[in-house]
């Protein structure tokens, strides 16, 4: 992989702003660099521009290097970033599996960027070759995302691997939903695949969408990239202060990753003895995609109940389809109680 060529190069060549706090590592009692208010301590100062502890915290549980990890707001700003790293607008391309996650194309118009859509097939598979034949000179990114959504299914790593290997471009693998899968994670191959960005986010498994907290992980070079363009501050305190404390208790999360896959279970049992579902898809997130006779008056029945699910009925590939996210035990009962209602109507 030829980095240097793959970046823009206004990138290339930027001079990042340097944030007072960026310049200091040592140990500091009287901080008048940045402008600050002296009183309301701790939440007068900004944050650690580059989230050290967070990383160090993250590095240690995940079995990668600090300098392997961005930490961005959501996910979704390692997305965007990826197209302001990498894709001069107006000129490059992307190409992506469809129908995947919606901020991929969104982002990719904002930045005026081609999308290339490669259509899933019935099982929401796909062919390496096809993806590799929808790049040219000027794609710079692929888009995968395992598992998908809003499929719910992972995909193999070697099919992963093999797509790397071929493209001389940056492959981006949304690994929002991993912790769900028992797949793996591209995670264990970024060092034989250099040119792999793995995106996860606290928003899922970890239970903190709330925080904004998305994680880029990738070769030392790229998230170089990634520190340069970013904003100086954009993790505030708060988030860090709180994935730290998420970091230091991650039975937790895997406390609530099992129950909810017992969930998907039981959910997955019961929506198979209702009328109006035609069909459910293997899940290996924490949502299902469920197949129904009339989507749009089941969804509206729902909503009218105040329970809220995705329509996903005009996406390509799932016609008649809404995506349930998985709940509590209690929360799941009340959907199928709910359905069980409408099927009698
Ligand atoms: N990737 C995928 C596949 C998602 O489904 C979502 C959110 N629904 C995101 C990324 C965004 O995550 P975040 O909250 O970290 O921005």
């Amino acid at each position: 992989m030829n980095l240097e060529k793959l970046v823009r190069p206004n990138i290339s060549k930027l001079t990042p702003y340097s944030s007072a706090r960026n310049e200091f590592s040592g140990v500091a009692s009287v901080f008048l660099d940045a402008n600050e208010n002296p009183f309301n301590e701790p939440y007068n100062r900004y944050p650690d521009p580059l989230q050290r502890k967070v990383k160090e915290l993250l590095a240690t549980i995940k079995g990668v290097k600090p300098e392997n990890i961005f930490l961005g707001v959501g996910s979704d700003e390692g997305i965007d970033l990826a197209y302001r790293i990498f894709c001069r607008p107006g000129i490059d391309n992307v190409v992506a599996i469809a129908p995947s996650y919606g901020m991929y194309e969104v982002c990719a118009d904002i930045n005026d960027i081609e999308y290339r859509r490669v259509q899933l097939d019935d099982t929401f598979g796909f062919a390496p070759d096809d993806i590799l034949a929808a790049t040219d000179d000027n794609t710079k990114l692929i888009w995968i995302c395992s598992p998908n959504n809003p499929t719910g299914n992972a995909y193999p790593l070697d099919l992963i691997i093999q797509i790397a290997n071929a493209f001389k471009g940056i492959v981006m693998v949304d690994e929002a939903y991993i912790d769900f899968s028992d797949k793996g994670s591209m995670l264990a191959h970024l060092a034989e695949c250099p040119n792999v960005i793995v995106l996860q986010t606290f928003s899922k498994a970890w239970g903190r969408a709330g925080l904004r907290l998305g994680v880029a992980y990738a070769n030392a070079e790229i998230i170089d990239f990634y520190n340069k363009v970013k904003y100086p501050y954009n993790v505030n305190a708060l988030t860090q202060e709180k994935a730290i404390e998420a970091l230091t208790n991650i039975q937790e999360v895997e406390t609530w990753v099992k129950e909810l896959l017992d969930n998907r279970t039981t959910l997955a049992k019961c929506l198979e003895g209702l009328q109006c579902v035609k069909h459910i898809y293997p899940s290996d997130a924490n949502f299902l995609l469920v197949k129904v006779d009339n989507p749009d008056n089941l969804y509206d029945f729902l909503n009218k109940q105040g329970i809220i699910v995705r329509n996903r009925n005009r996406v390509e590939k799932c016609a008649g389809c809404l995506r349930i996210t998985i709940g509590t035990h209690e929360e799941n009962e009340q959907l199928i109680n709910a359905i069980y209602d409408y099927d009698r109507k």
